[in-house]
């Protein structure tokens, strides 16, 4: 078994040990040492990384059968004896947060006899579940509030070793079998909480500077709260207070006015949406009526063409329905352009199939569309006004 040395001393980030196996881990190379203060992967966190004798370290895990600890390497190596190193900043941000889980979960638990029954850690995110759903946000605050206090208390964090059956005052929760061979690992947040725990923990609380709950999911029975803690508390807050800045400096208000501004900003938005739009509903009906006071009745029914630049396909089907609407009319209508955009429609009282026609005309140019019988639309291809005008003509000499 590997002599673990984070138990003992979370900051030991330099160590020389002595290689006392060889193996290779899913085809990778690898090595079993002496001792180590890498900490291998499990209880809901990550594994360090670093360096033996400067070959990266790209996995650490821990044996099932005898908890010696595995490093995976990038390259195999040679030496029996090594110098390692451990990823110092990778290390001390799983401190921080890991530090800061115990935190929140005994606050839980003194606000509101909620009890963690899960956690994760990774490189971008930390959770807690907790075992109770209905946790209102001001409960939740307190409990950020109290390890915040604790924090700024600069409360000591020890971890020792008790004897096995010593477990009154003990926050269990499952550990390794490796764990309790040579007693129960404890980690004590002075005065406030002792949980059992074999992963790695700053001296003091004040170094984890800083905790504040991000997101509160509540789901299944349970409510996942999201949170950060130290350097990653630091770096959301210069992140939102630059957002936030920005989005006041463009509002000109006050940062706690953004809110109200910005939904007052929506309301209006939609206002003037839905005046715009009764007012393009209301030009589009004149221009119907003049369309159709121009029409060419030569053949017994009324025909429009007409040919646009820069109108969206809505607008136009808008136009075609309207002018459609009474009896006697087709209309061939579309919009020039990259993507053009052509509706053909007919009263419900002629015979003449629009999808059929307007399949034909698009696909022989190269776009695509099709129908109903009674109205179809379709384009895609590009065309200028002028080969637009001629397509439109051509469908309708077919009719
Ligand atoms: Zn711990």
């Amino acid at each position: 078994m590997t002599d673990r040395l984070y138990y003992d001393d979370s900051y030991l980030a330099r160590f020389t040990a002595r290689v006392t196996e060889r193996l290779a881990y899913e085809s990778a190379p690898a090595v079993i040492l002496d001792r180590s203060a890498f900490y291998p992967t499990g209880g809901g966190q990550p594994c360090d990384m670093g360096t033996l004798n400067g070959i990266p370290v790209i996995d650490v895990i821990a044996r099932e059968s005898d908890a010696a600890v595995i490093h995976v390497l990038a390259e195999p190596l040679d030496s029996d004896q090594v110098e390692a190193e451990i990823d110092w900043l990778r290390r001390f941000d799983h401190m921080q947060q890991h530090t800061g889980q115990h935190l929140l979960t005994a606050a839980c638990v003194q606000v509101a006899e909620a009890k963690t029954i899960g956690f994760h850690l990774s490189l971008d995110t930390l959770t807690i579940d907790l075992d109770r759903p209905d946790l209102p946000d001001s409960t939740l605050a307190e409990a950020e509030t109290l390890a915040n206090r604790i924090i700024q208390e600069d409360r000591a964090v020890t971890a020792r070793l008790r004897d096995l059956d010593d477990q009154e005052g003990v926050r269990m929760r499952r550990l390794p079998r490796h764990l309790l061979t040579e007693g129960l690992r404890v980690v004590e947040i002075d005065g406030f909480d002792v949980t059992a725990c074999g992963g790695t923990h700053v001296a003091r609380a004040g170094a984890i500077g800083l905790l504040k709950i991000v997101k509160t999911e509540k789901h299944r029975g349970k409510t996942r709260l999201e949170f950060l803690c130290g350097g990653r508390a630091l770096r959301d807050y210069q992140a939102k207070h630059r957002a936030i800045a920005r989005l006041a400096a463009d509002l000109d208000c006050r940062y706690s006015e953004t809110p109200e501004l910005v939904a007052k900003l929506r309301a209006d938005l939609k206002a003037a949406q839905s005046a715009l739009k009764a007012a393009r509903e209301q030009l589009v009906e004149f221009e119907a009526d003049r369309l159709l006071a121009g029409a060419d009745r030569a053949r017994g029914w009324a025909l429009i063409q007409a040919a646009y630049e820069n109108r969206d396909a809505a607008e136009l089907k808008l136009l075609a329905s309207r002018l459609t609407a009474g009896p006697g009319v087709i209309a061939l209508i579309g919009s020039a352009g990259d993507k053009c955009q052509m509706v053909f429609a007919r009263s419900a009282d002629l015979p003449q199939d629009m999808g059929a026609l307007l399949r034909e005309i698009a696909t022989s140019r190269g776009g695509r569309g099709g129908g109903q019988p009674n109205f179809a639309q379709g384009g895609g291809m590009s065309a200028t006004l002028d080969a637009l005008s001629t397509a439109l003509s051509d469908a309708a000499a077919h009719l």
